[in-house]
């Protein structure tokens, strides 16, 4: 692989396979095979910024993955275009102007009220495979009703209409990752309500082959077989879905972005860095300049408050960081001009994670990954 060495994102592939055996041992723990949930690997935003078609390749071909999720039709075709070959679930929004798009790549479309069931259906020409979204609590898309029984009669008038075949039900969990006794409440109300709905669907003679409510943090907490499929997001890249949860195993984060040193300089005490003014040095002090910046998705709220590892050590960063480039303080650490600089991964025994950085920003480590834009090469491992 051929890249600049300015700054780039280095993929551990085969910790996807990892995560993934964790997450896998975790929901099915103690269970039949026959009840196992099937993993169903959410590879939207590009794989979380990991980058979707070598992610979802080795995905499918070295970890045994059969289930996808992205956002969109345009993510969905790329990994169909890329060799994907298993079943692909857009989670979000289509235009029903797409219906033609949707079924010649045999991809499936969520539903997300009984308007738009009735729309897709006029508009396509041949069957559309589909799962209905129940919104049972999340208020973001699905079918909202006030009563199980109102769910399951709107969902068997979808499962009539023409050229829309219905493989399954699924939902989303909103809380899924808080221990308050509130919110765990209000997640196992969610389940029941889904439950509830595909009971009184197949005792009326519809049989769904699919009904899913786990995401990452469900998968670890919620663990149920009556959710054929658990979508395994945030977890499969390594990082937690809420930084304060204890996991049953440990997260092998999947990406590390590192930069190179630009620069480095000594300067006396009172001399300041970046734009703004706002570092002035204290001391004598050696500053190191990487090349590296917001434009490359490292959160300017880092400025005069995060640290990148540079030689097994932490250095600060020192001033506001600009768009292309930041500085570190490097005072007693032996730095060259051309040494590396790890804004999140390892270096000796030093390690911050994209979790890290995103408790300093008030965010969360999907943010950070997400955000590590495309000038960002991508170098798979
Ligand atoms: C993004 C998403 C997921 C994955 O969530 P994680 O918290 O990353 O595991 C699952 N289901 C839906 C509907 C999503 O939008």
């Amino acid at each position: 692989m051929k890249y600049i060495k300015r700054a780039w994102a280095e993929i551990h592939l085969e910790r996807l396979k990892e995560n993934t055996a964790n997450f896998t041992f975790a929901v099915n723990h103690g269970r039949k095979e026959s009840e196992n949930s099937e993993i169903m690997c959410v590879v939207k935003a590009d794989c979380y910024g990991h980058g979707s078609v070598k992610c979802a390749k080795y995905l499918q071909d070295d970890a045994g993955i059969k289930y996808f999720a992205v956002s969109n039709l345009d993510e969905a075709v790329e990994l169909r275009e890329g060799g994907i070959t298993g079943d692909i679930l857009i989670l979000g929004y289509t235009s029903p102007v797409y219906a033609s798009a949707i079924s010649e790549y045999g991809i499936i479309q969520t539903i997300t009220d009984e308007n738009y069931a009735g729309e897709l259906s006029e508009s396509a020409k041949t069957p559309v495979r589909c799962h209905i979204k129940l919104d049972t609590g999340m208020t973001r898309i699905g079918l909202r009703y006030s009563s199980p029984e109102e769910y399951s009669h709107a969902v068997l008038r979808i499962s009539r209409l023409k050229n829309l075949e219905i493989e399954g039900i699924f939902t989303h969990l909103c809380v899924a990752d808080s221990k308050d006794p509130d919110d765990v409440k209000y997640t196992k109300n969610q389940i029941k309500l889904i439950k509830d709905v595909k009971d009184m669907v197949l005792q009326e003679g519809v049989f769904l082959k699919h009904c899913h409510f786990l995401n990452s943090a469900g998968g670890i907490f919620y663990s149920d077989p009556a959710s054929t499929l658990a979508r395994l997001g945030i977890i499969l890249y390594g990082l937690y879905p809420d930084r304060d949860l204890v996991l049953p195993f440990d997260l092998c984060p999947v990406m590390e972005v590192k930069a190179v040193v630009s620069q480095v300089k000594e300067v006396e005490e009172g001399v300041c860095v970046s734009y703004g003014r706002t570092y002035v040095t204290k001391k004598k002090t050696k500053l190191a300049t990487v090349a590296i910046g917001y434009a490359d998705g490292v959160p300017r709220l880092l400025s005069n408050k995060g640290e990148m590892l540079i030689k097994g050590k932490r250095a600060p960063i020192v001033g506001r960081v600009c768009m292309d480039q930041l500085m570190l303080d490097v005072t007693g650490i032996d730095v060259k001009e051309g040494d590396i600089a790890v804004l999140f991964g390892t270096s000796g025994n030093e390690r911050i994670t994209a979790d890290d950085i995103a408790s300093l920003c008030d965010t969360i480590g999907y943010e950070i990954v997400c955000g590590i834009s495309k000038r960002v090469p991508r170098v798979y491992l």
